[in-house]
């Protein structure tokens, strides 16, 4: 029996080697330890063992036993964490790196610019309404008085579509399509992109924004006067109080009078200095009374009523009151220059 006990021992551990896969070890265990397994017939057999012999068999059993079930549980154990390292490795995955951080987005200077633009413009009761960016001749030129022969209508001004359509050159094309809808009293912002066919450089996009406004009302209601109250208004809260405001006299196809927009130079105070050319003034907007053609063409008569109209560049605009010299920066999407304005993004947020 002792042989017996030996032959079961040594089988079953050369069976449980470092290599052993769970089936194998399953097979062990069910052949040694299990119910109908080798020491169970073992021990139905201790009667004919002789009654001297029994303790020192029993506690061969018990060692053998114990001995197997010791190196099953080691296996399954190395087994287990095998799998493990294995199932880490891959995905991948190392437990004790740091997070990914993931920054949150902030907005675009020129969006801050015009979404400051338009509030004001909405405190002064101004409605904003936006356009469409295709338009055909007469919305972005005809209407607006453009002499057939004027140079915005040549090639190298304006990208052209198939149909007759065209990429609007400015957003003054909002006025004629309010107009064409709606009666007086009318004081709207349209804000949106405009195209031209310029290379991108430091003073020219081939895509840029625009705000156009108006007020219109009955004949003799809206006055030069007015244009120059929301304007002086307009520019002295965007560029702070102080700033000094004048108009001067200028011509658009458009307008009649017409007048250009200049505010004191942001870098000089007035003084003069190199990007004003040391006039102390720096050009910012255009405006007029709203010609009698372009009310005509949207079916509005002239003596019965009349109004103003002006456009600036968001862009522009947003170069002076931000001290940026360069427009492409706005276009680069180099995250250096943006995150500048991170603090401001999140203040008007
Ligand atoms: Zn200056």
């Amino acid at each position: 029996m002792r042989e017996q006990l030996e032959e079961i021992r040594s089988r079953a551990l050369a069976e449980l080697g470092a290599g052993a896969t769970e089936a194998q070890i399953e097979n062990v265990r069910v052949r040694v330890l299990g119910r109908t397994g080798e020491l169970t017939e073992i021990m139905r057999r201790m009667r004919e063992v002789p009654n001297e012999e029994r303790p020192a068999i029993g506690r061969l059993i018990n060692e053998l036993k114990s001995e197997v079930e010791n190196r099953i549980a080691a296996l399954s154990e190395e087994l287990k964490r095998a799998g493990m390292e294995r199932s880490l490795g891959e995905a991948r995955l190392d437990v004790t790196l740091p997070g990914m951080h993931i920054p949150r987005g902030w907005l675009h200077p020129v969006t801050l610019s015009r979404e400051r633009m338009l509030d004001i413009f909405s405190e002064m009761g101004f409605e904003v309404v936006e356009t469409q960016d295709v338009e055909d001749d007469f919305h972005n030129f005809g209407a607006l008085n453009f002499p057939a022969d004027h140079p915005a209508r040549e090639m190298q001004d304006t990208f052209f579509l198939p149909g007759g359509l065209l990429l609007r050159t400015h957003t003054s094309n909002g006025q004629i399509r309010v107009m064409e809808r709606r009666r007086p009293p009318l004081a709207i912002v349209c804000p949106g992109n405009c195209y031209r066919r310029d290379e991108l450089s430091v003073r020219a996009s081939p895509m840029f924004s625009q705000i156009e406004g108006f007020m219109v009302d009955r004949a003799g209601v809206i006055t030069m006067g007015h244009l120059k109250g929301v304007l002086t208004e307009f520019l002295r809260a965007f560029f702070g109080a102080d700033t000094g405001v004048r108009f001067r006299s200028s011509f658009f196809p458009f307008t009649e009078p017409s007048a250009e927009v200049d505010i004191s130079c942001l870098l000089c105070h007035g003084a003069g200095c190199r990007v004003c050319k040391q006039s102390g003034w720096t050009e910012i907007l255009g405006s007029g009374m709203i010609h009698p053609n372009v009310l005509r063409a949207v079916g509005y008569d002239p003596t019965e009523f009349s109004g103003f109209a002006f456009g600036m560049g968001v862009e522009r605009t947003s170069l002076l009151k931000l001290g940026v010299d360069d427009l492409r920066l706005f276009f680069e999407n180099d995250l250096r220059f943006l995150s500048q304005f991170r603090a401001a993004s999140e203040a008007a947020s």
